[in-house]
This record gives C-alpha cells, structure tokens and sequence, in this order.
C-alpha cells in the first residue's frame, strides 16, 4: 500500500557511488584555483596597487579610493579570465546562512551594446535593500537601507562563475547587522589585549592572532528517502521515527571504513574546497550511522569562518550530484549522535608562539600559564554568555544528549595541567623560583613540556577543553556560525586580558617586580575561576547539583538562556572591549527569539500536519483490517472463542485507538498553544510560551506516533523509516 516507500527504499538500495572529476594535477596545482589570493593580486594588480593592499591588509588601514578603482580592475579581470559573469556582495545576516544578490559586470556602452564594468565604489561598499533582513528593530521600515562593506583581510573567490566579496553588514545608523562585524572588532580586542600581555615575555610582539581550527560533523541521506520525509525537507531533522533495532550500539561506524558512494562524494566535496582555498584536510565516519566530518587546517579565525560558511554552502551542493542530501541539523535522529562542530581555538604572537603551547624554558611556561589561567578566569565569570553563544532551538535537541556535552559550562584541563594549578595555587612564589631554577624536579613550571603527554581528551562529556596547545570549545552546533561563539570568546578573553593587564600594572608602579606581580595574579585567578574546572562525567546527576553550588549557569531553556547577553556584567564586557554596544546587544536578542519561535512553529506545524494527514489515517485504515479479521472471525466462531483467538488484534485495535486519541487531542492542544502564544508582542515572552507550552505537546505526539509505528503494519507505513534512512549500503 505504501508504494512511494518501497519505491524510495529501493531507489536508494540499487545507487551506486557517482564518478568524480578527478584533476590531472596534484592538489598544490588547483589549491586556491578560485580565489584573489595573495599570489593573483601579485599577478592581475599594478605593483604599487598590490603594495598599497598588502600594506592595508596587514596593518588593518582604510584602502584609499583611487586604490580600490586600480584593485577593482584587477579582481575584475582575474574573474573574468576564471568565467565569472556576476559579482556579489557575500554577506553574513542574522539568519545563520550567508547572502548574496549577484549583478552581472555589464553596462551600457553608449552604443547600444553593453561593456563589462566593475569599479572601486561597487567593489568597496553597497546598499543593499535589506528590509527582510532580521535586524531586531533596528532599522525603522523608513529606513531600510543597509550598507555592506568589504573586508579586504578575507580574499574574494569565484563560486559559481560568480566573483563573491566577503563583506560586513551595517544599518545606515552604524549598527552592525551580521557576524562578520562584531567577530571582526573582538578579534581586534583580543589583539590589542593579548598583545599587551605578551609583551611582558617578549618586548618585540606586534600582534597576536586568533586561530580557529573547525571540526564540521554532518548526516548524509540517500536524496529519494529525504524527499519522503516532509519533516527532514522542511525542518532539516525527522520529527518522528522509532530508534532502529540497530544504531550505533556495536560502535562499529566511528571511524570504519567509508561506505563508496560517500567517498566519492568526499574526494569530490574536498576538491572543490581546495580550489576554494578552504584547507581540507581530515575526514572520517563519526559515531552515528551515516554521520561524517571534515575538518581543514585551522587559520586565522575570520577567515577560518568565512570557510567554514562557505563550506556549509557547498557540502549541500556537492551532495547533489552524488544524489544525497547533507543535514546539518544539530540531531537529526532521536536516540543517536547529534552533530556538533567543535570550535579548535588558540592566540599566537606574530613571532610564531603559540599562548596555549606550554614551551621548552621556565619564561615559555609562565607565559603559557598566564594565558590559560585568563582563560579560565574569563571563561568562569562568563560562562552563561558562552552557553548563550552556541545556544539555538536545534542546538537544544543535542545539549545533555548522546555523547555531546550537557547544558552548563565547564573546563577540561587533564590531570597534569590541573595539577600544575594546584601547585602554583599553593606554593609561595619564594618556592616557585626555587623549582623553576632547580632542574629534574616535577611539577616544576619549567617542566612543563616534559610532562605534557595526554594532550587530547576522549571526554566528550566536556563542553570546553583544553587540548594541548589550544583550547575545544565543542558545544557549538552543526548548523551554527562559529561567529557568534568566536565573538564571545574572543571577547571574554580580551576583557580579561584587559583586566589582568591593568592589575599587573598596578603592582609594579607600587614596586613590585613583573615576575612576583605575574604570579600573584595567576594564583589569585586560580582560586577565583576553581569552579570552571570539572574533569568528570558531565552527564551526571551529581554534577548537574555540584554545578549549581558552584554557581555556575544551569539554565536549560532556550529562551532563557538568551538573557545572558542582556546582563549588566556582559554589557560591560562588550562595550569595554569596543565589540557590541546595548542597543546592538538588544536587538540581536529579539532577532534569536524570534528565530527560536519560528523554528518552533514551523517544526509543529510540519508535525500537525504529519500526524493528522499521514500518520492517523493509516493507522486508522490498519486498525479496520484487524477489525475486519475479527468481524469475520466472529461469523464463524462464538463470540467466547473469538476473544481467546484474537486476544492479540483485540489489544492491538485499543491501542491504537488509545494512541490516536491522545495524538488528535495533543495536535489541537498544540494548535491552542501555538494560538496563544502567536497573540504576545514581546518576542521574549512568545519564545518562552512556544519553549513552555508548544514544545512539550511536540514531545507527547511524537511518542504516539513512535509508539504506532511499532503495531502498524509494515507495509502501510508511510515514511521510510530510522532503519532504512540511516544506513547507506
Ligand atoms: P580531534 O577530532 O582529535 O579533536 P581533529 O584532527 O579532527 O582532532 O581536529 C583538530 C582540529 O584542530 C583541526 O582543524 C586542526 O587544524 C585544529 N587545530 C590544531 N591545532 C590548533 C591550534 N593551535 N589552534 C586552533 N586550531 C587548531
Ligand atoms: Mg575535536
């Protein structure tokens, strides 16, 4: 009966992996084919045009205007020699994906045909109209216009024979309306804070970076099972489905062998990110069936992001050829893995040192020390901020759930980096020079390199750990862009930087010598961010209570935890570091309340829908084949001797019924609900009454259905089921 079905599941059976256009040449040859990379600049820009960029880019100045003309022309010629028609703006909105309105380089010649044209003004800035962009109410509807503005520190590329300019995006008042704005200043902030901390272990640090190695984890399905689930087309994650007999209990998918199809898919996946300049470098099976990661080369984090989107765009369309679709949904399947995309972070000095990489001399080490130690402090005094970061109605399904880390924020140092603390926690400094002048001896600061071993973690219980030489930021979701956690903690850090800084200068103007000012900061930073730290199992109970007493943020509603960015101490923090302002705060939260509530109403709908249209009638069509068995039973036989015979469809008959009852009153409780809750005005308000009172009736007719499609006759079973969308062959 359920033909579509079996026709799906049998489409997806029989495909074989697609060929890939393999390049002649070795990846050096076609790596950064499609970018204005430092080496095209050289080529297509007259000399003193290239140095002027150059020199812009480096030293973070405005590029004069007659430049930008001279770089236009180059860029324009480089396109059009690599096939582009279009140019575009690419930009980053509030909506988690990027933007792009393409205009074709074409302009009346004045006689009648056309030439194609791309000057300075149209390279350096735009308007586009950007009324239906979410902007939280910052922009009156008088006002719609929104400038977007290059950022010469990311390079142009050609993506579909369209040359893309990475760009901000701000409202004609100023205020910025993407990620890429605030990301760009708080890296700024984190650069003039670190630098000036650095400086204390080496006078000739300029500038210090921030480094963002991204770890992307995605779900691929066959593309003729996906277009027979409306909830996975709509919702980017399935909204019903009993747990398959077998997932990934006998954690024989985690890194196995990759099932063809999807191989092919990959090489051609990371072909087209090196033509990109995205530095592809690791793949592998995750822990799920059917999951996968790519992970490149981390780089500077504005860049790394800018990729990183970039990829996200174009994993979808790579899959297509190979006739899957990507979810990058944060849980696509209850009862398994969700996905994540854990955020590899660290500082590095212009001079090649890494903050976060203990070195080979005791001077190495206190450097490292203090800057893992602000790290901790900044991490600690924020840490609801952070959760806040990374939180989003998808993200939500994952938190707390099958190997990712739980809702509340804490630190992993490993044991030898926490006894290290300890040691400096307790010990006078008088017995910290000692140690450090005195060789062999363990647990000395200085020796930090010879005892450094267990560099990574397996506890993936932990939301934020340390890894060696950087810190895994990894609650962040699969669907999220990193900015707004890199905007966080870049920011964190910078006003704790800040912080330190001043406090150390304090010291020494009343006499004290940098190194005893140094550490008497670093203990005292260590006793105060104690609470951060947590090497155990974040799952349990007892941690949930632990991490309560110590104060840290256990909120778990969404919405709720939105209210971290409106907090006194966070706005200090973002205006002191120069990377948000109040009113930007503001609206950027109205615009995730939003977003939360949207999000919601769709998926209910999509699940009304589903449950009433789909789900109900078949099992309602099942429940009259069991009763007719019966009714023809019952002619035959005495009633007695029909209830012993049919024991079993006579359950089955009021079970269902049972579990259609609740689903069709649950689905009118959740239509109420979503009634009254569309009636609020504040989007807080309405977030948190679609968070408390929409999302539980979700939870209810997913468990009836779930439960249905256990007795339903496998044959009338409308949608491919968890078993035959999870395991590609
Ligand atoms: P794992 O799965 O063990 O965490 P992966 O190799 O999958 O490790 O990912 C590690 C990621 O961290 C890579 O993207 C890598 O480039 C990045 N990385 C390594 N060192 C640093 C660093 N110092 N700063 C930022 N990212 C880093
Ligand atoms: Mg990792």
């Amino acid at each position: 009966m359920s033909s579509l079905r079996f026709k799906v599941v049998d489409e997806a059976f029989n495909r074989k992996a697609d060929p890939v256009e393999i390049p002649a040449e070795r990846p050096e040859k076609y790596y950064g084919k499609y970018v204005f990379n430092r080496q095209r600049m050289f080529e297509y820009l007259p000399a003193d045009t290239f140095e002027a960029l150059i020199n812009a880019i480096d030293n973070k100045e405005p590029l004069p205007r007659n430049v930008a003309d001279s770089v236009a022309e180059g860029m324009k010629q480089w396109a059009i020699d690599n096939g582009a028609r279009h140019y575009s703006h690419w930009f980053q909105p509030l909506t988690e994906t990027t933007a792009e309105k393409h205009d074709a380089f074409i302009e009346h010649d004045g006689k009648g045909g056309v030439i194609e044209r791309f000057n300075g003004k149209l390279l350096v800035q735009q308007e586009p109209d950007a009324s239906s962009f979410p902007n939280g109410g910052i922009r009156n509807t008088f006002e719609a216009r929104g400038y977007s503005a290059w950022d010469i520190s990311s390079p142009a590329f050609i993506l579909d024979n369209t040359l893309c300019i990475p760009t901000i995006f701000i409202s004609y008042t100023g205020e910025s309306l993407d990620y890429k704005t605030p990301l760009l200043r708080a890296l700024n902030s984190v650069d003039k804070a670190a630098t000036a901390v650095a400086r204390y272990f080496d006078p000739e640090v300029k500038h210090v970076r921030s480094y963002l190695g991204w770890e992307q984890e995605y779900f691929l399905v066959d593309e003729s099972l996906y277009s027979a689930r409306p909830d996975l087309m709509l919702t980017g994650r399935t909204l019903m489905g009993h747990e398959s007999a077998k997932n990934q209990q006998l954690e024989d998918h985690y890194f196995g062998a990759i099932p063809s199809r999807v191989e092919a898919f990959m090489l051609d996946l990371e072909i087209e990110c090196h033509k990109l300049g995205i530095p592809a470098k690791t793949r592998h099976n995750e822990v799920a069936p059917n999951q996968f990661e790519l992970a490149p080369i981390f780089e500077e984090t504005n860049l790394a992001n800018d990729h990183n989107l970039l990829l996200m765009s174009l994993i979808g369309e790579v899959a297509r050829r190979h006739h899957f679709r990507v979810l990058l949904h944060e849980k696509p399947f209850a009862g398994i893995n969700g996905s994540g995309k854990h955020n590899n972070w660290s500082l590095g000095t212009d001079r090649g040192v890494l903050l976060f990489s203990p070195g080979k001399t005791a001077k190495d080490n206190l450097q490292f020390i203090t800057f893992t130690v602000n790290v901790m402090a900044a991490v600690h005094r924020h840490n609801a901020l952070l959760k806040a970061s990374i939180m989003s109605a998808t993200n939500a399904h994952r938190l707390g759930a099958n190997e990712a880390p739980p809702a509340i924020i804490s630190i992993f140092t490993g044991s030898q980096l926490a006894e290290i603390l300890e040691r400096i926690a307790t010990s006078s400094n008088e017995q910290l020079t000692d140690i450090a002048t005195h060789e062999g001896m363990q647990l000395n600061v200085s020796q930090i390199p010879e005892i450094m071993l267990d560099n990574t973690d397996r506890n993936r219980t932990s939301p934020f750990a340390f890894t060696g030489n950087r810190f895994e930021f990894r609650a962040v979701g699969s669907t999220a862009n990193c900015a707004s956690a890199m905007i966080a903690l870049n920011a964190v850090v910078a006003e704790q930087l800040m912080r330190f800084h001043a406090a150390v200068e304090r010291r020494r103007a009343a006499g004290e010598e940098l190194r005893h000012a140094l550490l008497e900061e670093i203990r005292a930073l260590i006793v105060e961010s104690a609470p951060i730290h947590f090497d155990g199992n974040g799952y349990s109970d007892e941690w949930r209570e632990e991490a309560a007493r110590r104060g840290l943020d256990c909120e778990t509603s969404t919405p709720l935890i939105f209210d971290a960015y409106l907090r006194p101490a966070t706005v200090d923090m973002f205006r002191t570091t120069g990377v948000m302002t109040e009113v930007e705060l503001a609206a950027r939260n109205e615009v995730k309340w939003e977003m939360y509530t949207k999000k919601v109403q769709i998926e209910a709908r999509v699940l009304g829908d589903l449950a009433l249209n789909h789900i109900l009638p078949v099992a309602v069509r099942y429940q009259s084949v069991l009763l007719d068995n019966v009714t023809k039973l019952s002619a035959l036989y005495p009633m007695e001797k029909v209830r012993e015979m049919a024991a079993g469809e006579l359950g089955t008959i009021e079970n269902i019924s049972e579990h259609t009852r609740i689903i069709k009153s649950q689905v009118e409780c959740m239509v109420d609900a979503r009634r009254e809750a569309n009636r609020i005005e504040s989007e807080r308000a309405k977030a948190i009454a679609y968070h408390d009172n929409v999302v539980p009736c979700m939870d209810v007719i997913r468990y009836h259905i779930d439960k249905l499609e256990l007795m339903v006759d496998n044959e009338m079973w409308p949608l491919p089921k968890y078993r035959e969308l999870l395991f590609i062959r």
